[in-house]
């Protein structure tokens, strides 16, 4: 803290060593006052009482930019200065700083009308320095200006935070009142800390309704990090931008520029069967004995011309990995469901074979893995098996139960076609809304090198589609829809 001059500057007191003489109050125009280096010049002269300065208590309230009070009926002198409070009595030589009792040289003295207090006691008992020069006759004084007293910090209302929610890209806190959330990003694994300041969680549950709605985000989770701090941390599959919308009733993480990751796990060069024992070979079609010699050389035949095309089905999610929830659904059960159900068609045709990446709950080497190492083999599954074609299939999630309709993602335009064919049958199947194809950067149809897409086939979070989709016929109609674009496609390509 620097020294400043306080506005008008201070004051003084002081006593002078030369005028040890007792005598009566006499005015000595002659000193001057000198306030952190400036000279102030009081309205009246000086006085002096027995050797000591005393000063009008005007120019102490003007020069020192402290607060002087006056209390005529008991005659009492109140200084404030920061958190420091002297009362002063005139003709009294007991003084009280914040309550305790001070011995002054001097008493405060009423002289013309006009209060005098003395100034070295003054100036020390409000932590100044005071000094006397005798060559200039300049009383001085030097006070650090107190800061003013640090305010009581206003207890800030705390709010509730009463539920956290994912809906696609979107995580949304909800809070019951304004407070401010501070974000910032971390890495490896990289994630996104969203924190709630003031604020108490009053969630339901520890679910994140909505989550695994968007591949780009892993996970989803929140706690009471600190006494008055909801911390939220989302975690990401590769790397993304994002934006932070506050308003009283919710803050809102809204990703952009999503990138998904490299593969975490390097390309294998073999197939990606695990070298312990697998229960359950991959499903392959009739008359292919095995995936563990796949096609080394990808031909570029057209697909019509192909003897068979080869075809990975993903069950989207899968093990610890529920996907969405809702309804009495878990999306999990649901995209297996319809690609058993697809796998089978398809092992009926002659023309087709397919390899599953899970064909069970808890399966092959995709069990108990993080969900980005699972990404990353379902992508080589499909590479290292050359498949000529990639189908993942997901159930949608919102965070309103009115969220509803299909729709089918690619991410590159080589799969634009395979995703319009699909598609098209698809939403003919399911009678959900047309909510159209859309390119994303999701990993499993980024990094697969054939054409790739990833159905959304519709909404658990609506209760009227997931009931439906947790039938066995809507599971077949959807299968036979996916069969038929597959052909169709195949067919022209
Ligand atoms: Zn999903």
């Amino acid at each position: 803290m620097r020294k400043t001059l306080c506005g008008l500057g201070i004051f003084l007191v002081f006593f002078l060593g030369i005028f040890s003489v007792a005598v009566q109050a006499a005015a000595d125009p002659s000193i001057q006052l000198l306030i952190n280096g400036s000279k102030v010049k009081p309205e009246v002269p000086l006085q002096l009482v027995n050797g000591r300065t005393l000063v009008p208590v005007y120019t102490i309230q003007e020069g020192l930019g402290i607060k002087v009070s006056w209390d005529g009926k008991n005659r009492k002198v109140t200084v404030v200065d920061g958190s420091k409070k002297i009362e002063l009595t005139i003709g009294s030589k007991t003084a009280r700083v914040n309550g305790t009792q001070k011995k002054l040289d001097v008493a405060p003295v009423i002289i013309g009308n006009r209060t005098f207090l003395p100034f070295r006691a003054i100036g020390e008992l409000l932590g100044a320095e005071v000094d006397w020069e005798n060559k200039t006759r300049s009383v001085i004084l030097n006070k650090t200006v107190t800061p003013p007293p640090p305010k009581k910090p206003e207890t800030p209302q705390t709010v509730k935070v009463t539920s956290i929610q994912q809906n696609d890209q979107v995580i949304s806190i909800q809070i019951s009142g304004k407070t401010e959330a501070k974000s910032f990003t971390m890495s490896e694994p990289n994630r996104i800390v969203v924190d709630v300041q003031n604020a108490t969680l009053a969630t339901a549950s520890s679910a994140v309704p909505g989550q695994g709605t968007h591949p780009a985000i892993q996970n989803v989770r929140f706690s009471q990090f600190e006494p008055d701090v909801v911390r939220v941390v989302v975690e990401l599959a590769g790397s993304a931008k994002y934006d932070l919308v506050q308003s009283a009733s919710k803050v809102e993480l809204k990703l952009k520029d999503i990138q998904s990751p490299e593969p975490s796990v390097p390309p294998v060069t073999n197939p990606p069967v695990v070298t312990e024992p697998v229960e359950k070979p991959p499903i392959v079609a009739p008359g292919n004995g095995t995936t563990q010699q796949p096609n080394p050389t990808p031909t570029t035949d057209p697909l019509s011309l192909k003897d068979r095309v080869r075809i990975v089905v993903d069950a989207g999610h899968g093990g610890k990995d529920m996907g969405a929830t809702g309804n009495n659904a878990r999306e999990k059960d649901l995209t297996l469901g319809i690609a058993q159900r697809l796998a089978n068609n398809m092992m009926a045709d002659p023309k087709l074979e397919v390899i599953m990446t899970r064909d069970s709950e808890l399966d092959r080497q995709l069990t108990e893995r993080g969900v980005k190492q699972e990404l990353s083999e379902k992508v080589n599954i499909a590479n290292n098996n050359n498949a000529d074609l990639f189908i993942s299939i997901h159930i949608n999630s919102s965070t309103s139960a009115s969220g509803k309709g299909t729709e089918t993602y690619y991410h590159n335009d080589k799969s634009k076609g395979y995703a319009s064919t699909i598609h098209k049958h698809l939403v003919q199947a399911t009678g959900f809304p047309d909510r159209k194809i859309k390119q994303a950067n999701f990993q499993v149809i980024k990094y697969t090198k054939m054409p790739a897409i990833l159905i959304e086939v519709g909404f658990i979070s609506n209760p009227a589609e997931a009931k439906e989709m947790l039938t066995p016929e809507f599971q077949q109609r959807v299968a036979d829809a996916v069969y038929a674009g597959l052909k169709e496609y195949i067919e022209n390509n």
